[in-house]
């Protein structure tokens, strides 16, 4: 088995959500930042029309598939993805196995409020998680200095960034370099999830591989970037049958 699988041009790590926690954990005791994202099927037709997007995304240590439709459209390639890692998972399995050591965390994006609802939360869950900073994502030029001084000053081992794709990938490539941070993870909406103002789908649905048409119930403002779906599996499909 290969240990990518390309879709559309973007290279997913093709491992399990046990064996990315386990490179997480390992990544924490390195030196250098990390960057780890999530792409959808939404994010790879995106980075397919921004070149600066698809090369940070390929740059970065770890790409998992967070959406069942990578990994239905890997099956038509000869680089089968093993399975789905959702970005949020992948975040609680990190949690589940650092709560009681010496790593800490940092909350960055969201709406005013929820990274701080998120942290409470996420404290409960995992009794003896560190979570040392939070800020929501809304910022200007000033206030986003004063978000850098304080990641700066508090030195996280893992920072959360949920801005939103491809805000957040652009905002972790351009300061990595400078942050004294051991992993930065892309999150999305994660925060939203983690402090209870959005539900996760129930089990039955992310087993079926249904998640996206729960939140789709949830959210129907949803529906027009889900259209993506669709035609990211045709797009696929005719790249297989008919090459770019
Ligand atoms: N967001 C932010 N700053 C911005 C734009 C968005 O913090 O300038 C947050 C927003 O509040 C939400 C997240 O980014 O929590 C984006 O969520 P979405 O569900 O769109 O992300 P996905 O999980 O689908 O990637």
């Amino acid at each position: 088995m290969s240990e990518y699988s390309r879709i559309l041009g973007v290279k997913f790590n093709n491992i399990t959500h046990k064996e990315a926690v386990g490179l997480l954990e390992c990544f924490l005791e390195e030196e250098k930042c990390h960057s780890v994202f999530t792409p959808n099927p939404e994010i790879v037709m995106t980075a397919r029309k921004d070149s600066e997007f698809m090369e940070i995304i390929n740059n970065a240590e770890l790409v998992v598939p967070d959406g069942i439709g990578v990994v239905i459209a890997s099956k038509f390639t000869k680089e089968k993805l093993k399975e789905r890692v959702a970005g949020y998972d992948l975040v609680q399995g990190l949690f589940s196995e650092i709560k009681n050591k010496k790593y800490t965390v940092y909350f960055f994006g969201g709406a005013p409020g929820v990274a701080e609802q998120a942290k409470k939360k996420m404290e409960k869950i995992h009794k003896g998680i560190k979570i040392i900073g939070v800020s929501d994502g809304y910022f200007d030029e000033k206030k986003e200095k004063l978000i850098l001084e304080d990641i700066k000053n508090k030195k996280p081992d893992i920072l959360l960034v949920g801005l939103g794709a491809p805000k957040q990938e652009k905002w972790i490539n351009k300061y990595k370099e400078h942050l004294p941070v051991k992993i930065c993870i892309g999150v999305g909406g994660s925060f939203d999830t983690m402090s209870g103002n959005v539900k996760r789908a129930p089990k039955i649905f992310i087993d079926l591989g249904l998640e996206w048409f729960y939140r789709l119930l949830r959210q129907p403002a949803r529906i027009f970037r889900m259209m993506k779906l669709p035609l990211f599996l045709f797009v696929v499909l005719k790249e297989k049958l008919f090459g770019r």
